[in-house]
């Protein structure tokens, strides 16, 4: 996880559950091109990370994966190169177009987290 941080969070992380927050995440030119060769296991973080942080992470690996492992649920392509959006509740990157959605809004749910708030 020391990648992700500095070793003062990831200790505070360890001993008091702490949330990583958005400012604790490195800037991507400081994080080294390893956590895409070594294909670290990004999600098993989530969990430790506040909803913020983890959206830093997601453009984190955005800009340090040229191919993006990031797939549209809806038509199982990549996200990159087409507008995408970010559900709120799950995280997952969508294709604006395939979610039929023109504008950006801060607060955007999928079709599946939408049904689960019913
Ligand atoms: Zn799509
Ligand atoms: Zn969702």
């Amino acid at each position: 996880m020391e990648w992700l941080s500095n070793k003062a969070v990831v200790r505070k992380v360890r001993k008091e559950k702490y949330l990583i927050q958005e400012g604790d995440v490195q800037h991507p030119e400081n994080v080294s091109n390893v956590i895409v060769e070594n294909e670290i296991d990004v999600a098993s973080i989530k969990p430790y990370c506040s909803k913020e942080a983890w959206k830093a992470v997601i453009s984190l690996m955005k800009k340090k994966k040229k191919n993006t492992i990031w797939i549209c649920p809806t038509c199982n392509y990549q996200i990159e190169e087409r507008p995408s959006i970010l559900c709120d509740s799950c995280l997952v990157l969508h294709h604006m177009d395939c979610v039929k959605t023109k504008e950006h809004s801060k607060h955007w749910f999928c079709d599946k987290c939408y049904a689960n708030f019913k």
